[in-house]
């Protein structure tokens, strides 16, 4: 493989090196054959001005009109030279730019690709062994009711992790296929207690605050869609942070706008990765030494909800560290 890609970068190199001295041979060759010419017209000239005033006066034969549409032909092919060899360096350098820019998108998404079926079957493969375990556990021993419940806790919390798993895929599938959000009155509070009372058991120290008002108007809007956004966003803001540090979700309505927003005391987002995040897949840093589990999937899902709802969703720093994402609907 590595043969190949060395052996296909040298073929490249070679090929664009051959173009790049092919044409600037023909450009010098044409340069010196338009010289020549210009060589050619002027002795002939100059043989005819010689026999017509018997005898050669430079000043007098350069005043002439024959002379001037000579020297004109003559910059004028240089010209054209010129012209045609700056129009190709163009070109190539355009033509380069876009091989280069297209290969990189492959490279990216194949590595993408690539983290996601390690990351999708590490996400799938770990609850299916527990919730096995748990369940072999069950059935083969007599347990003490302390001991029942922790494995029916354990059990309960990989369901619902990969059921979230689920819900996203299906969900990132049908945003690919020109998903239309519909629009029902959704209690947000509620998806948010829901959304927190479902992190809670996968996350129990984790530490969120919600503050949300009592009487919070329902909103209009897809109901799938807006779990997705509140659960992926606090997911991330626990998973992302330190065990315990806090969280903190806020939901407000002001001129018939929503704004929800979902800040964490956690390692933060580079300034340079806060485009990148919201692309399918991706995921910061290196998918084998990556500690939190994840697919690439949440942000993305999350940016595509909140776009088809007309609305934008921004992530800043938080202080002293962290991250806040708003969104505004
Ligand atoms: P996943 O969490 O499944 O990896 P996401 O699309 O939700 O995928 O997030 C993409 C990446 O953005 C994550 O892998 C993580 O590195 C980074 N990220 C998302 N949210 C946060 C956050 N609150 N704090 C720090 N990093 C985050």
């Amino acid at each position: 493989m590595k043969i190949k890609k060395i052996s296909l970068r040298l073929l490249t190199t070679l090929v664009i090196g051959y173009m790049i001295l092919a044409f600037g041979w023909w450009s010098y060759h044409l340069w010196c054959q338009n010289d020549l010419l210009f060589e050619a017209r002027n002795d002939l000239l100059e043989a005819r001005f010689t026999r017509k005033n018997q005898g050669l006066n430079l000043t007098q034969l350069h005043e002439t009109a024959e002379y001037k549409a000579i020297v004109r032909q003559w910059s004028k092919g240089r010209r054209m030279i010129v012209a045609e060899a700056l129009f190709f360096i163009f070109c190539l350098a355009f033509g380069l730019w876009v091989i280069h820019r297209s290969a990189n998108r492959e490279v990216t998404l194949a590595r993408q690709r690539r983290n996601f079926l390690l990351s999708i079957t590490h996400e799938l493969k770990s609850p299916i062994a527990s919730l096995r375990l748990a369940l072999d556990t069950l059935c083969k021993h007599e347990l003490p009711r302390e001991k029942l419940e922790m494995l029916c806790r354990n059990g309960l919390k990989d369901a619902s992790r990969l059921q979230t798993l689920v819900e996203d895929l299906l969900l990132a599938a049908r945003l690919e296929d020109n998903w239309r959000p519909l629009a029902e009155p959704v209690d947000l509070p509620a998806v948010v207690r829901d959304a927190v009372a479902g992190l809670q058991i996968r996350f129990p120290k984790a530490n969120i605050r919600a503050e949300l008002a009592t009487d919070f108007a329902p909103v209009l809007a897809d109901r799938s869609g807006l779990v997705a956004v509140v659960q992926n966003l606090l997911e991330n803001a626990v998973k992302y942070s330190p065990e315990g540090a806090p969280v903190e979700v806020a939901a407000s309505r002001s001129n018939g706008h929503l704004t929800l927003r979902v800040a964490d005391q956690g390692y933060g987002i580079p300034d340079v990765e806060k485009q990148a995040i919201f692309e399918k897949f991706y995921r910061l840093g290196n998918e084998e030494t990556r500690q939190a589990t994840g697919t690439g999937l949440g942000l993305y899902i999350v940016q595509q909800v909140v776009k088809a709802h007309g609305g934008n969703i921004q992530v800043q720093n938080n202080k002293p560290a962290g991250t806040v994402f708003t969104v505004i609907i």
